[in-house]
């Protein structure tokens, strides 16, 4: 526990950089603090679990309940490790049923799978109680809050009916791929309909109905194809191969259009649902969603507060780009969407674009100015309604950090508290430190502050005795 605190630390090269005397210094002299900050990162590192909790103690009063308590909240959707041994199947795809769900995955996801404790872990019940699938004026079928959600709540927990591979067989060849031309290569990336036919004629009869009953916008796709890629959600890193190959593709530079496409895709899936894909785009989405292997399934959660009777929105694009380019990537799906956002885009772009360029730089304890700058950006997020993207939960934990690293408890407990919910509803880890007086007066960027104008101090009780 002391061990993976430190390492966090250690990895992090701006926290310890904060407890530079704020004094400017010489490059030499920055160089030798330098010099100083490594001998002691390494003399951590050679210590044992016990020396480093002694010290800890020593320097900062922390005990080793509190490290316990300083290490985030056990995750139930934690898959756990897997260490893999290559198998020489690994990239062979099998039909899997789980629950209801028909997969076409490789045996290497087979084994993952299989490996997670209690795998299938139950889906929580949500059905009516929490949302309903009703029509909406424009737009087909929608999905309806039923009760009223804050910020972090679950509002739907599905498996999917189906599970297939987007992209290319995980033992694809990019050396003959290359030859054939352009026809070839667009077959060898899309899912074949003889992958889909196969999934399909598995499904129940009920599931079956349900596929066939959802949107079809492709339709010079065919029935199946179609409505595949019409409902289709990416499970992205939630789920994917990662055997020999995918990662050797990785290793590989993105040097023409076939490589990049290869490497976005291979060894991802997607997932089409029952409700889930009824629920409509919105550019100013109030839900985020995330596919959990435990229970493989995927969640719903508020991304802020949803009243009663409001329509569940999600994101079919990224939703930080212009409007015209957000339009550009709806249009395959004959998707206009009409949200705020779509209707003013001379005001809501130069929104976006500001959100967009800003870079939180987590772990670091910001300077007051930089800080108030984190501060607006939430404020033009909150306005934008786009509580459902990662720097929501990114700039948030910029905000708390500075506001812990001035030892300005009220304001870091009041944006700690906004950050717990932002990380309940991404499916991040949650810190007890984001909201507990005690806790945060011993969180590293509390800490990093008490000691930013005494490095001296702090070098020398890591170099005693
Ligand atoms: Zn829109």
């Amino acid at each position: 526990m002391v061990h993976r605190f430190l390492n966090a630390a250690k990895a992090n090269w701006r926290f310890f950089s904060t407890l530079k005397s704020p004094v400017r210094e010489t490059s030499s002299e920055l160089d030798r603090q330098l010099e100083e900050l490594t001998s002691v990162i390494n003399a951590v590192a050679s210590m044992t679990p016990e020396e480093v909790q002694k010290k800890m103690v020593d320097m900062f009063g922390v005990t080793k309940d509190d490290m316990k308590a300083l290490a985030p909240r056990p995750d139930e959707n934690d898959p756990g490790k897997f260490e893999h041994e290559p198998c020489p199947d690994d990239d062979v795809r099998t039909h899997i049923r789980v629950g209801d769900s028909q997969c076409l995955l490789t045996n290497y996801l087979k084994r993952r799978l299989e490996h997670i404790p209690g795998f299938p872990r139950p889906v929580k019940m949500m059905g009516d109680k929490a949302y309903r699938i009703s029509p909406t004026l424009h737009r087909g079928l929608g999905m309806f809050a039923a009760r009223q959600f804050k910020t972090g709540d679950l509002v739907a927990d599905e498996r999917p009916l189906m599970v297939f591979p987007v992209g290319p067989p995980t033992d694809f060849d990019l050396a003959t791929a290359k030859v054939p031309g352009e026809n070839r290569i667009k077959l060898t990336l899309k899912s074949s309909d003889d992958d889909l036919s196969s999934i399909f004629e598995r499904m129940s009869k009920e599931s079956q109905e349900a596929f066939i009953g959802l949107q079809n916008s492709h339709l010079q796709n065919g029935l199946l194809f179609g409505t595949a890629r019409t409902n289709g959600y990416g499970l992205e890193d939630d789920l994917k191969d990662e055997t020999e190959n995918v990662k050797f593709f990785s290793t590989l530079s993105s040097d023409n259009k076939m490589t990049e496409l290869v490497k976005s895709r291979i060894g991802t899936y997607a997932g089409v649902f029952k409700d889930l894909s009824r629920v409509n785009h919105s550019c100013s989405p109030n839900v985020r969603r995330k596919f959990h292997m435990p229970t493989f399934s995927m969640q719903l959660r508020a991304a802020r507060d949803i009243e009663e009777g409001e329509e569940i929105f999600t994101t079919y694009t990224q939703d930080l780009r212009p409007a015209a380019d957000r339009a550009k990537g709806l249009a395959p799906y004959g998707i206009k969407c009409t949200c705020r956002a779509c209707l003013d885009p001379a005001k809501s772009d130069p929104i976006r674009a500001a959100v967009l360029n800003y870079s939180p730089r987590t772990l670091l304890p910001l300077p007051a100015g930089t800080r108030d700058a984190a501060v607006q950006i939430l404020a033009r997020i909150e306005e934008e309604g786009l509580q459902a993207s990662d720097v929501y939960h990114k700039t948030l934990f910029d905000v708390f950090n500075a506001y812990a690293y001035a030892r300005d408890e009220k304001n870091a407990l009041m944006y700690g508290e906004k950050l717990w919910l932002a990380n309940l509803a991404a499916g991040e880890p949650l810190y007890e430190m984001f909201r507990n007086a005690k806790l945060l007066k011993k969180s590293p960027p509390w800490v990093a502050g008490e000691f930013k104008e005494m490095p001296e101090h702090l070098i020398s009780l890591f170099n005693a005795s």
